[in-house]
């Protein structure tokens, strides 16, 4: 039986419950380094992308030796996350694209373009993508974007805070960003995941420990019903 969703009640409940137990620490970068820290960040927890940014940072002397760094070398920084190849090879494809154009690493021009343009200026990188663009958009440019990914996507279908039908990432971004003021969106965007990745699993969510279970959809319509057997009477032995 399909049940009625108070969305703002489970927003509600995400920013009271889950946010004692998840890190408010920020990364406070510019924005070519937000760049590269939402491939890292796609798809995984604040601490993994927090992690692997760090050996980044650490292990190649600047810019431009990790961008005539192999694909391997940086695989070894990706280890443990989903996709490290292919995250491998997008920061490097970014970096070589990047420096091809400006001859440089950076990317604060783009606070004097305006948000329209900054945004299409970073969607015209090959290795963007619409989470890449709304990640930026949130944490560098100043502007109102929830970044979509796997984990942001499942918990949301689930809870009901988009419909199970929504399959157009700027159509469910669209509905995410009207539901949360921009105020919020940063901590929203960690609150989500940080569920997505230690609760809401795809396979055998975790329902049991979620914080969010009395108000998720998902959670009641698949609750097993209380038996309604009599408990067995034990018979005394005489
Ligand atoms: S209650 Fe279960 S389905 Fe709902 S968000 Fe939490 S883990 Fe996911």
């Amino acid at each position: 039986m399909a049940t009625t969703v108070n969305k703002q009640k489970i927003v509600t409940v995400l920013f009271s419950k889950v946010k004692k137990v998840v890190s408010q620490e920020q990364q406070e970068l510019p924005v070519m380094e937000q760049v590269i820290y939402s491939i890292c960040r796609e798809g995984s927890s604040k601490e993994q992308a927090d992690e692997v940014y760090q050996k980044l940072i650490a292990q190649f002397f600047d810019w431009n030796e990790l961008r005539v760094s192999s694909v391997r070398e940086l695989e070894e920084c990706f280890r443990g996350m989903t996709r490290p190849v292919d995250r491998a090879s997008r920061v490097i494809g970014f970096l070589q694209e990047l420096f091809e154009t400006t001859y440089s690493f950076e990317l604060e021009f783009l606070h004097k373009k305006g948000l329209k343009q900054a945004t299409k200026h970073l969607s015209r990188y090959q290795v963007s993508n619409d989470y890449l663009g709304a990640w930026v958009t949130q944490r560098a440019l100043g502007g109102h974007a929830i970044p979509i990914d796997p984990p942001t996507l499942r918990v949301s279908k689930r809870l009901g805070l988009i419909e199970k039908t929504q399959e157009q990432v700027v159509e469910i971004r669209n509905t995410l960003e009207h539901l949360i003021p921009k105020a919020k969106g940063v901590e929203f965007t960690d609150l989500i995941s940080t569920i997505g990745m230690e609760y809401c699993h795809e396979k055998q969510p975790n329902c049991a420990a979620c914080p969010l279970a009395k108000e998720c959809q998902f959670a009641t319509e698949n609750a097993k019903p209380a038996s309604k057997k009599p408990a067995a009477v034990v018979k005394k032995s005489k």
